[in-house]
């Protein structure tokens, strides 16, 4: 087994899916964007087909997509991007203040 997807929130997947686990929601065939960090690397792959819910927008990936894509980010370093984009970053303390 390769490496998983590092966002558990990408980790779901089922082999029948209809419903979604968050709140209930009708999937659908449609297609999601997947921000997946490597240490301190970001990635983005955009389009990845996936069942999405109607309702929040959660996707789930089937199996056979995770495992490509676990393939994928083994020798992604190997593709070229198709566009590199500039992330800004902020730390807690400017989005929240000093609360403690
Ligand atoms: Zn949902």
């Amino acid at each position: 087994m390769g490496k998983r997807l590092q966002d558990p929130k990408e980790e779901k997947m089922k082999d029948i899916v209809d419903r979604c686990d968050l709140c209930g929601g009708v999937l659908k065939p449609g297609k999601t964007t997947l921000e997946i960090w490597r240490g301190e690397e970001l990635l983005v792959i955009r389009d990845v087909q996936a069942d999405v819910c109607q309702q929040c927008n959660e996707a789930y990936l089937s199996a056979d997509i995770s495992e490509q894509l676990d393939h994928f980010l083994e020798e992604a370093h190997r593709y070229r991007p198709e566009r590199t984009l500039a992330v800004p970053q902020y730390v807690a303390v400017q989005a929240i203040g000093g609360i403690a």
